[in-house]
């Protein structure tokens, strides 16, 4: 299995060539397809397995050719990436800031325990793209600083280490102001129980990978 059988846009090709990325990882061979599909997924993997591509890769491809159709000065947060560590959500922002640079589209990292005044700027320029830790999110929502009106794609990520450092209510509140009609992607290193009904309430009919 190489990219090329991915059928990716020429300008993540690029990326991904000048990254040294050769071939997928298992993940990746797997997810990445069924992203591409518009599908719901349900990935069980952990940090380490080229999760991070595998999300971030197709979520670029998608949003790259949905730009094609749209008015590029509208800019919108049309995706939403939710993670529970602010050290994630910046290796998360690092991968798309890499996969991304020929793509055109723009993304900002917002997480907690620093001023939000640079966090405020950057949403206010306008992103396609965001990542976010659940509590900064609601603050700035609250706030009226980020509006998921149109948003398209939603990535929970790590959402057993959610549960475990009780963001778990954050978020709920979060996905309950999503649009209902959206493409989720739902990310976890284990299954419990409680993450399974947590990927029920936000996942429809979602294809399963387990790496
Ligand atoms: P992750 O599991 O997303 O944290 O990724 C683990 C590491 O693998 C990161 O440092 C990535 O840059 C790297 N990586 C991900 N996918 C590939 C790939 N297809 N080929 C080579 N390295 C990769």
């Amino acid at each position: 299995m190489t990219f090329d059988s991915l059928q990716l846009i020429d300008p993540i090709r690029r990326a991904l060539t000048a990254e040294g990325y050769e071939t997928p990882t298992p993940i990746q061979a797997e997810a990445i397809p069924i992203v591409l599909s518009g599908k719901d997924l349900l990935g069980c993997a952990q940090t380490g397995t080229g999760k991070t591509a595998a999300f971030a890769i197709p979520i670029l491809q998608l949003l790259s050719e949905r730009q094609l159709h749209r008015n590029a000065k509208q800019r919108a947060i049309k995706a939403l990436i939710l993670t529970p560590t602010r050290e994630l959500a910046i290796q998360i922002g690092e991968s798309l800031a890499s996969y991304g640079r020929y793509t055109g589209l723009k993304h900002t990292v917002i997480f907690g325990g620093v001023k939000q005044a640079r966090q405020t700027d950057a949403l206010h320029n306008g992103v396609d793209i965001l990542v976010a830790t659940p509590g900064r999110l609601l603050d700035l929502m609250a706030q009226r600083f980020v509006s998921l009106k149109h948003l398209e794609i939603f990535v929970l990520d790590e959402a057993d280490r959610m549960l475990d450092m009780g963001f778990v209510h954050d978020v709920r509140k979060v996905i309950a102001v999503l649009p209902p009609r959206r493409q989720s992607l739902f990310f976890s290193a284990t299954m419990p129980p409680e993450i399974v009904k947590l990927a029920d309430t936000i996942l429809h009919e979602p294809e399963k990978v387990e790496v």
